[in-house]
């Protein structure tokens, strides 16, 4: 199970931030003040929004999902990693899968 490289707590899970793209509508009310209405979500998640953080100490871990992906699937211990070396073995490793 993967360790977080700041507060080395067993991860299994992240949190995941992202900013989505949604519009109101703006008027101008009776007493002519101004209203904002009828909050909608567009679909998708703005591109580069994505932050993956430890649950535990809320740092950023990632901004990839992929990386972010192959760190859970990591089936060993990475307490001893700085998040730069976390990092290189992720891509390292997802460069072998892809041979
Ligand atoms: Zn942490």
């Amino acid at each position: 199970m993967p360790q977080c490289p700041f507060c080395k707590n067993q991860i299994t899970w992240l949190r995941f931030h992202y900013n989505e793209e949604s519009y109101s509508d703006f008027s101008i009310s009776k007493d002519k003040m101004p209203l904002i209405q009828s909050h909608h979500t567009l679909d998708g998640i703005i591109k580069d929004s994505e932050k993956f953080k430890c649950p535990y100490c809320n740092k950023i871990l990632f901004k990839s999902r992929k990386i972010a992906e192959m760190f859970l699937k990591l089936p060993y211990n990475t307490q001893y990693l700085n998040l730069k070396e976390l990092i290189q073995i992720i891509k390292n490793k997802m460069v072998v899968d892809n041979l």
